[in-house]
């Protein structure tokens, strides 16, 4: 730990603030400037909505071309991010506990949306004060969704830089963790318009949680296993190559797939899946295709493409496997938190639903 946080000097702090402000900059104003479909989100309790500009993929797009480019021509070198880890994870916290308290002091402006008691201002920060922030019409929570995944995109592709330039090659281990990466954040912002119906859209307030998840918890502790595979240069067995591909993709289709429908569902509920029209419960709950199996098959694909990444690092450590073990426990107490909300909201309609879909996340355990 004290040989990681050695690299945090004056000059290296300097560079990382520099760095991730300028980064922070082009990604806003990419976010507000670049042409985009126009989408309304979910009718909020007041009976506003908000119409959110998807244009992520294209500024994705540019930055993959930006950098791909600058790397080529030896403008700069993505190997920056590797070496100034530690001041950017200092820098990006700093801001992650300012930002907070700024948007916990921009929603006392609206003392509604302010909780009450001893706690409150804990609360408020913690978890939020206000729905849904936005600063010169951007707004706030669909965007950091953006220098989080792209910046995790970005610490990634430093590890196999910094592989090429220690090695002088890049491994297959290493090609197969970036690919899996790259294809999942194309899908990610692809698809950016399923965001809108997700829980953290539609319910979850913009405090400390989501802040510092985005901004801290994503990129620098996502890309863990990157750190393990920089120096793991041996060639896979094909069959673990394959069994890796296997996984991978049954993961991708469950996670798209179910995000996808709940989609199109909601977008049209006379929507067709998997070539019948959409069933329901009570004209709200879709039971058609991976909802009427599981009520949570989103979040299982989800993990079984985690650990496809953890899994190209071989077995030496058990460190990157700590992700996966993170994300299930939080998708379990998240699936939790979740049905808590929809049992109340939808009452006996939600309990036919599970009734229908038995398990959560895996058959017969959850
Ligand atoms: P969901 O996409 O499952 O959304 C939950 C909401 O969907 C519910 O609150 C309810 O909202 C609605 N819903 C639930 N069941 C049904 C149904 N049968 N029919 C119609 N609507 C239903 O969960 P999340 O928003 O938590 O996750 C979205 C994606 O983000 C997932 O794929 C997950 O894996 C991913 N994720 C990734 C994380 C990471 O760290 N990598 C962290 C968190 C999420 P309503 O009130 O609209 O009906």
């Amino acid at each position: 730990m004290t040989e990681f946080f050695a690299s945090v000097t004056p000059d290296s702090l300097l560079a990382a603030t520099a760095a991730f402000f300028g980064f922070l900059l082009v990604l806003f104003l990419g976010s507000r400037i670049l042409p985009g479909t126009n989408l309304l989100g979910v009718r909020n309790a007041d009976g506003s909505q908000i119409s959110y500009r998807l244009n992520g993929f294209l500024l994705w797009l540019i930055l993959v071309a930006v950098c791909a480019l600058g790397t080529y021509k030896q403008l700069f070198s993505l190997g920056f991010l590797h070496t100034h880890f530690a001041s950017l994870l200092v820098v990006v916290n700093i801001f992650a506990f300012t930002t907070t308290v700024l948007l916990y002091l921009k929603a006392r402006g609206k003392k509604e949306e302010l909780r009450s008691g001893p706690l409150g201002v804990i609360q408020d920060m913690f978890f939020g004060a206000e729905l849904n922030p936005s600063l010169f019409g951007v707004d706030l929570k669909m965007f950091s969704y953006r220098p989080s995944l792209m910046g995790l995109g970005l610490l990634n592709v430093s590890f196999a830089v910094v592989q090429y330039q220690k090695y002088g090659f890049i491994s297959q281990a290493m090609c197969i963790y970036q690919i899996f990466y790259f294809l999942y954040l194309c899908n990610y912002f692809q698809f950016e318009y399923g965001m809108v119906y997700t829980w953290d859209i539609i319910a979850e307030k913009f405090g400390w949680m989501l802040v510092w998840g985005d901004y801290v918890l994503v990129p620098f502790f996502y890309s863990l296993p990157g750190w393990y595979l920089v120096d793991r240069t041996e060639a896979l067995p094909t069959w673990a190559i394959a069994g890796l591909a296997v996984l991978y993709t049954t993961g991708f289709i469950l996670f798209r797939g179910s995000n996808e429908q709940k989609h199109q569902y909601k977008h049209n509920p006379k929507a067709t899946i998997w070539g019948k029209p959409a069933e329901t419960v009570g004209g709200k709950l879709l039971v058609s295709g991976f909802w009427g199996i599981g009520r949570k098959l989103n979040y299982t694909g989800e993990l079984l493409m985690y650990s496809a990444w953890s899994l190209t690092t071989g077995f030496e450590s058990v460190v990157p496997y700590i992700l996966p073990l993170w994300l299930l426990c939080l998708f379990t107490h998240r699936a939790w938190r979740d049905e808590q909300r929809c049992a109340e909201k939808y009452g006996p309609l939600w309990k036919e639903y599970c009734a229908r879909a038995s398990f959560r996340m895996f058959p017969f355990l959850y």
